[in-house]
């Protein structure tokens, strides 16, 4: 109703208003069980039945094939920078990393802790607003993988279709477009992703791993961070976020009741063309930096040639309940991040706003 706000966060970002009623409605007592989700045991038949139907349904969304493992993990994005080596590589194996933004580059430094990466195309030089055609990366020829992130989440860099490496495998950090379009998931040995931009609250991390890389842990590797204790355990080797795990399939129920990925997409590029047209026809008082054909449909980075209104920009928004516009710290000017949850209503409101502030600031 009309105390809630269109949240253009980053992450944790805006959630469903029918999967939040839901869970609220099931709070106290979930399905006559005599009480909430936060108070089961993991390792009840009530949570059992929460995790399956959640992987059975993001089986279904994304089309995983049999000999792909889905783990329901913790630690956030972050902690994949360091499992994926540590589970992937032998200390001195070599790697690779395409760097289009600032959670590549992040990825890329904590593997150099483990492994041999070496970055083969960075967009910084660039500011991070392109992709290198895939054709002319030049990879290390023995190398165990090839790092990408699918959706950079602060420069708003987004990979349209996939390199398929010369040898290894794809990696990918999908931790900001996580379904919100079909994915190819045989095309990648590994993806992963923080529920917290599209899929659910933070706390809960997806890793979606083809079977036969699993069990070549790094010696040193705690049992947490090795894939094949994870998965023989079914992601309950310990206690796992299980509330978290309970609100990523409510929100998988609600994309397939949407019609699933490709209806999803659908609207996604709906709501991204109507920001990036009002940005691209506005004579420059907007501007996006990044490249058209790899402008990220979630997060859509914007600049005011005359950089002195931001501040009053965000602060009107906020005032008329479209909150967290700001950019990101390191790149400043503003952000919209337009997850699955963002509706149409919110970006037709932030559009109107954007006409309304230039006709009044041009
Ligand atoms: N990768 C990407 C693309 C992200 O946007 C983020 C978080 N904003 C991370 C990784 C890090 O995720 P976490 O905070 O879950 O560790």
């Amino acid at each position: 109703p009309e105390d809630r706000v269109f949240n253009f966060a980053a992450g944790p970002a805006t959630l469903p208003a029918n999967v939040l009623k839901k869970a609220q409605a099931e709070l106290y007592n979930w399905r006559g069980s005599g009480m909430s989700v936060m108070e089961m045991s993991h390792r009840g038949k009530e949570f059992l039945s929460i995790i399956q139907k959640a992987e059975a349904d993001l089986r279904s969304l994304l089309n995983i094939p049999e000999d792909y493992a889905v783990l329901f993990l913790q630690g956030g994005g972050t902690t994949q920078f360091a499992m994926i080596p540590l589970n992937l590589c032998k200390p001195d194996d070599p790697v690779d990393y395409v760097v289009t933004g600032s959670w590549g580059d992040k990825a890329f430094k904590e593997a150099q802790k483990f492994c041999k990466p070496k970055v083969i195309w960075s967009g910084k030089s660039e500011k991070y607003t392109k992709i290198s055609p895939y054709e002319s990366l030049e990879q290390s020829p023995d190398a165990k993988y090839l790092h990408i992130c699918a959706n950079e989440t602060i420069h708003g860099v987004e990979f349209k279709d996939y390199p398929t490496p010369k040898n290894g495998i794809l990696v990918a950090d999908m931790s900001s477009n996580f379904c919100s379009k079909p994915v190819d998931v045989s095309k990648f040995g590994l993806i992963y992703a923080g529920a917290q931009k599209n899929v659910g609250p933070s706390g809960v991390t997806i890793v979606i791993i083809k079977k036969d890389l699993i069990g070549n842990a790094q010696e040193i590797t705690p049992v947490m961070l090795d894939y094949k204790i994870q998965a023989e355990n079914n992601s309950l080797y310990n206690t796992p976020p299980c509330f978290g795990i309970y609100m990523c399939g409510l929100v998988f129920e609600d994309l397939l009741a949407q019609g699933g990925l490709t209806e999803v997409q659908k609207k996604n590029k709906k709501k991204a063309e109507l920001i990036y047209k009002a940005i691209d026809e506005s004579n420059g008082f907007y501007r996006c930096p990044v490249e058209k054909s790899v402008r990220s449909l979630m997060n859509v980075p914007f600049t005011l040639e005359k950089s002195d209104l931001e501040a009053e920009f965000i602060k009107e928004a906020a005032k008329e309940k479209m909150v967290q516009l700001k950019g990101h710290r390191s790149v400043g000017g503003m952000r919209a991040s337009i997850y699955n949850a963002m509706p149409l209503a919110g970006v037709e409101k932030l559009v109107a706003f954007m006409k309304d502030f230039q006709a009044r600031h041009a």
